[in-house]
């Protein structure tokens, strides 16, 4: 029988209230594991905890948060095959990928062991002479860690490290399809020694364990990614009570491909921007916005390219694009391609199911050329699923890019300094990429959207600390 994975309360581990099996989507006769649902009793329990811990570790020595960091960091970067090939059985990513993302947490980790020893603050000049004034900066409180399913290490560790290391106390929930991915990760910051309450990990549905830290008046913070929808629904609940919120959404990215771009170049990008991590990235390029020029070479070179592409068990050597992460994902896949079709998108190739070794929810990458106000092009597809669009000249092709409501990241495929230039001081994007595939960055690069997909600060970086820290201004008069 396999051990069932349970929540970490004020420094214990403990069962729930049910018991669930998260799912291997590359072979659904091997599940990864089981692991214990707390309710919403427990996510109060642990926010009490974290509340209770919250004196002491806000005034805890920054060396000693530094050391805990750098200790979990480096667990994370001497275990990142073996972790990363959990990260693929449960996710569903590609091995390379589930071993990068598992070294980027604990670099990250690594980054704020440094942050936490130069938290930032500053002296002003005042008119009187016998006056001193600073700004420092203090931690805020507890501060809810929610986290999707799509990068079960990176995420968090974008969230708990910076939380941790400018000496908040966290509750952390990651998304119930990665269970597993979240107890190994909190299994490591459990021996990393903080003090009991400093960390505390519920799984557990986001209608339960996620409403309670939303709406707790004892949440001083919330930092969330995810969806649009409930990311707007955890703002309401948590403005209402004046809590500090953070959120990264989805969004409907564009990669504009001029006429005079390396035409191999900009197909690369798109298939990588597309379809890599099989399209379930908040930064995947969802619309391809070509000039008319080389439209037809463009989309032909393409679909040539998505040919080869392996699709198949996310730990197999060789395999491209691993499956979708779950029915419900693929469900929402297919339904999302009879919306395009319905919407008189032309079907270039891809989206059918297929048939594996092991039973799992693998999709061919799928293509369309669509048109301009077409329903399936204001929805975000999360999966393995890009539009074609065509643009007269540059400047439609920005009109384009910019028409979305949201805005994590946008690129462009060209060689004119020109138009790169221009790109990057007028798309409408969080994150602006030319030449390269629309992505995320890298650990000490400061990572956030725009528009509908995001709200607060950003997230990494030195500028991390505006969001996990508050500004105090002090007068002091000798
Ligand atoms: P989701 O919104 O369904 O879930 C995110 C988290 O919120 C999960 O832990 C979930 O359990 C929790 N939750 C659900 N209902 C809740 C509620 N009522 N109150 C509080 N918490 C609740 O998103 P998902 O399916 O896990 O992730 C996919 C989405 O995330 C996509 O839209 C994607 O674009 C987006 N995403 C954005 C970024 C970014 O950085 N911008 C990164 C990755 C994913």
């Amino acid at each position: 029988m396999r051990a069932v994975l349970k929540n970490f309360i004020n420094g214990h581990w403990e069962g729930g209230v049910t018991t669930a099996t998260s799912e291997n989507p590359s072979d659904l006769s091997a599940p990864v594991a089981d692991y214990a649902r707390a309710d919403g009793r427990q996510a109060e329990a642990a926010v009490e905890a974290a509340r209770e811990a919250f004196p002491n570790w806000s005034r805890s020595m920054p060396q000693r948060r530094a050391d805990v960091l750098d200790s979990v960091g480096a667990e994370l970067l001497a275990r990142r095959d073996e972790l990363g090939s959990l990260l693929a059985r449960e996710e569903g990513k590609t091995l390379p990928e589930a071993v990068g993302e598992v070294a980027r947490a604990g670099q990250i980790f690594r980054f704020f062991a440094g942050e936490a020893l130069r938290i930032p603050g500053e002296k002003l000049a005042c008119v009187r002479p016998d006056i001193e004034v600073d700004v420092t900066r203090e931690p805020l409180g507890v501060v809810a860690v929610i986290a999707p399913w799509n990068f079960p290490f990176a995420h968090p560790a974008s969230k708990i490290a910076p939380a941790l290391a400018f000496g908040n106390t966290v509750v952390f929930k990651p998304a119930e399809l990665v269970a597993a991915c979240g107890w190994a990760l909190a299994d490591i910051l459990a021996r990393a020694g903080l003090p009991a309450g400093v960390f505390n990990l519920v799984n557990g549905s986001g209608r339960q364990v996620g409403r309670v830290l939303a709406e707790h008046p004892g949440v001083d913070a919330i930092t969330f990614t995810g969806s649009q929808a409930t990311g707007r629904h955890v703002l309401q609940q948590a403005a209402a009570r004046g809590a500090k919120v953070q959120l990264e959404t989805g969004g409907r990215n564009p990669l504009v491909v001029l006429a005079d771009a390396d035409l191999d170049r900009a197909v690369e990008c798109a298939l990588q921007g597309a379809f890599h991590s099989t399209g379930q990235r908040c930064t995947a390029s969802r619309r391809l916005i070509v000039e008319a020029g080389v439209h037809e070479a463009f989309v032909q070179k393409l679909r040539q390219r998505m040919r080869q592409l392996q699709v198949g068990h996310a730990e197999e050597r060789g395999t491209d694009i691993g499956p979708v992460a779950s029915r419900a994902l693929l469900d929402g896949n297919l339904s999302y391609l009879d919306v395009a079709r319905a919407q008189g998108a032309e079907h270039v190739c891809g989206g059918e199911l297929l048939q594996r070794r092991t039973r799992g929810h693998f999709m061919a990458p799928a293509l369309f050329l669509a048109a301009v106000g077409q329903r399936a092009l204001r929805d975000e597809a999360f999966g393995p699923i890009a539009m074609v669009l065509r643009a007269a000249d540059y400047e439609q092709a920005l009109a384009l890019a910019n028409e979305s409501p949201d805005g994590p990241c946008a690129g462009i495929c060209t060689s004119s300094l020109k138009h790169a230039t221009h790109f990057r001081r007028h798309a409408r994007a969080g994150t602006v990429m030319a030449n390269l595939p629309t992505a995320g960055v890298d650990d000490p690069v400061p990572f956030g959207g725009r528009k509908a997909s995001a709200f607060g600060s950003r997230e990494q970086g030195r500028h991390a600390s505006e969001f996990f820290t508050t500004m105090k201004t002090a007068y002091l008069c000798a």
